[in-house]
C-alpha cells in the first residue's frame, strides 16, 4: 500500500513512513493510493464481532503487511482493552430511531482517544524495528494534548513536548496534560494563545536542525493513521443498526473535518451510509463552503464547544484531492489561491461535495437548548459538542426510517459551562479520574519566544 500527497508533487511512501511523517513535502496531506474496499458479503461477517476485531479488519488493508497479523491483533486488543466501557463505543438510544454513540470512554474522555491511543503503539513498534527516536510536538487548545500524552506515555521511542497557552486551558484540561509524570513526557504552558502555540510548532516543522539530527513527528489530523482508527466505529454503529443490509446516517460535530472525512471513507470502503451531516458551531467555514461554495476565512470566535473553534478545517483538502478526480496539480493551485484569498470550487465539484454531505450551523444558544431538551426528554446528558450533532442531525433528517446516529465525541464532564448554562449539574469525573485534582502536576512556562522553547527542547532531551 502506497500513500500519496494532496498535491502530486511529493514522493509516494509506504505506511511506516506516513505513520511517522506529519505534512507531505510539498505541503499536502496523505492519502491511500487506492482505497480498500470490502464486499457486502464480508462487512455481513462482522456482525456481533468484539470492537478490536472488527479494529483489525478494517484496519489492517491500510498497514500494506509491515505489521504482521498477530503482533497488530494484540495491538488493537491492547489499545481498547483500556477503554471504560466493555462494548468501547456503546450507542445510547434518545429517540425512536436516533442514537448517540458514545465515544468517550478512552483514557481522556474524548473520541480522540480512539486514535491516538494506537498512535503510540504503531510508532513504538515501528520506531523499534528501525531502531529510531522520533519526537513528536504538538499544540493543543485542551483535547488533542491529553489523548496525545496519554497514546505516549508508555512509549518507549517517543519523546512528546505539547505546548498549551499558559493559563488559557480549563483546569481539567491542563490537569489531564501536566499530571501525567513519564519521563518521555514534557508539557510547556507557553506565555501566549493557541495560535502562537501553533506557530511554533509550524516552524519547529520548518527548520528541524535545531534538534540536531532528531527526527520530528505530529499528532494532528494531518496524520493518516489517525484518520484510519477513526473509520472502524462507523462500521461498529452501522452493523449494530442493520448494516449492510439497511443503511444508517450518521451526523458528526466537526471541526478540522477529520471525523467526518473517516464517515466519508466508510462508505468508499462499502458501508451503506445514507446521509453523512457536518455539524458546526459558529466557526463554520464547513458549513459554508457545503451550502454557499463560500470558501473564505472569517474570525475565531469562542463557543461553548472550544474543541471546534477552528478557522480552517486542514482535513477538507483530502476531500477536495476526491472531488477534483485526484488531480494533485489542481489542488495545489486552489490551496496556493486560498492563502490569500477566498476561493470557489469549480461548480461540479461542489455539486458533488453538496451530494455527499449535509451541513448545518449551531450557535451557542441553541445548543444549551438542545442540552436541555434532551436532558428533560430522557435524561441523557450531552456534551456541547455532541449537542451540536444531535441540533444538526435533527435538522438535516431527510428520513425517519433510516437509523441516524450521532457522534458523541466528549464527556460532558470536560464541559461544565454548557452543561451549567443548561440549567442542570455539573456531572461528577469518573471513578479513574476522582483525584485529579490531587494529583501533583509538572510544566514549564516557557515565554512566546522561538529560540527559547527549541533551546528548551534540546536541552530536556540532552538531561
Ligand atoms: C477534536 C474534537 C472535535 C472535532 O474533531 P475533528 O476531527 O476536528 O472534526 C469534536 N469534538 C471534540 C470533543 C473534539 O475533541
Amino acid at each position: 500500500m502506497k500513500y500519496i500527497s494532496t498535491r502530486g508533487k511529493a514522493q509516494s511512501l509506504g505506511f511506516e513512513d506516513v505513520l511517522l511523517a506529519g505534512l507531505a513535502s510539498d505541503g499536502g496531506l496523505y492519502v491511500p493510493e487506492r482505497l480498500p474496499s470490502f464486499t457486502h458479503e464480508e462487512i455481513a461477517s462482522w456482525r456481533g464481532l468484539p470492537y478490536s476485531e472488527l479494529a483489525f479488519n478494517v484496519i489492517r488493508p491500510f498497514l500494506g503487511g509491515c505489521i504482521d497479523d498477530s503482533t497488530f491483533r494484540t495491538m488493537v486488543e491492547d489499545t481498547y482493552s483500556v477503554f471504560r466501557h466493555k462494548a468501547v463505543a456503546p450507542l445510547q438510544q434518545l429517540d425512536s430511531n436516533e442514537w448517540v454513540m458514545e465515544l468517550f470512554h478512552g483514557p481522556t474522555l474524548a473520541f480522540k482517544d480512539f486514535a491516538l491511543q494506537l498512535l503510540g503503539k504503531l510508532m513504538d513498534h515501528v520506531l523499534a524495528k528501525r531502531n529510531e527516536r522520533l519526537v513528536i510536538m504538538g499544540a493543543t487548545s485542551g483535547d488533542t494534548g491529553s489523548a496525545a500524552i496519554e497514546g505516549c506515555r508508555h512509549c518507549e521511542r517517543v519523546d512528546i513536548f505539547i505546548l498549551h497557552p499558559y493559563q488559557r486551558v480549563s483546569e481539567v484540561q491542563r490537569r489531564q496534560m501536566t499530571t501525567v509524570l513519564a519521563d518521555n513526557v514534557h508539557n510547556i504552558a507557553l506565555e501566549g494563545n493557541f495560535d502562537d502555540c501553533q506557530q511554533m510548532v509550524k516552524d519547529s516543522f520548518a527548520d528541524q536542525a535545531f534538534l540536531e539530527g532528531r527526527r520530528l513527528g505530529a499528532v494532528n489530523s494531518i496524520n493518516w493513521a489517525r484518520i484510519m482508527s477513526q473509520i472502524v466505529y462507523y462500521f461498529a454503529a452501522g452493523l449494530a443498526l442493520g448494516a449492510p443490509d439497511r443503511p444508517v446516517s450518521f451526523s458528526v460535530p466537526t471541526g478540522n473535518f477529520g471525523d467526518i472525512f473517516a464517515g466519508y471513507l466508510a462508505k468508499q470502503m462499502g458501508l451503506p451510509i445514507d446521509q453523512l451531516i457536518v455539524a458546526t458551531n459558529r466557526n463554520d467555514i464547513l458549513h459554508r463552503v457545503i451550502s454557499n461554495n463560500d470558501m473564505s476565512r472569517q474570525s475565531l470566535v469562542h463557543t461553548l464547544s472550544p474543541s471546534m473553534d477552528i478557522m480552517v478545517s486542514s482535513n477538507f483538502e483530502r476531500l477536495l484531492f476526491e472531488v477534483y478526480d485526484r488531480k494533485g496539480e489542481e489542488v495545489d493551485a486552489l490551496m496556493a489561491r486560498f492563502r490569500n484569498e477566498s476561493v470557489e470550487l469549480e461548480s461540479e465539484r461542489w455539486a458533488e461535495v453538496q451530494s455527499l454531505f449535509a451541513s448545518h450551523c449551531v450557535d451557542d444558544d441553541a445548543t444549551v437548548e438542545m442540552i436541555a431538551k434532551v436532558h428533560a426528554d430522557t435524561g441523557y446528558l450531552l456534551d456541547p459538542h455532541t449537542a451540536i450533532g444531535v441540533v444538526a442531525a435533527r435538522q438535516c433528517r431527510r428520513n425517519d426510517r433510516t437509523p441516524m446516529v450521532t457522534l458523541a465525541t466528549a464527556h460532558p464532564v470536560k464541559f461544565p459551562d454548557a452543561v451549567l448554562r443548561a440549567g442542570l449539574e455539573a456531572p461528577a469525573l469518573p471513578e479513574a479520574m476522582k483525584d485529579l485534582f490531587e494529583r501533583p502536576e509538572s510544566y514549564d512556562v516557557i515565554s512566546n519566544d522561538l529560540r527559547e522553547v527549541q533551546a528548551h527542547m534540546v536541552k530536556t532531551l540532552a538531561g
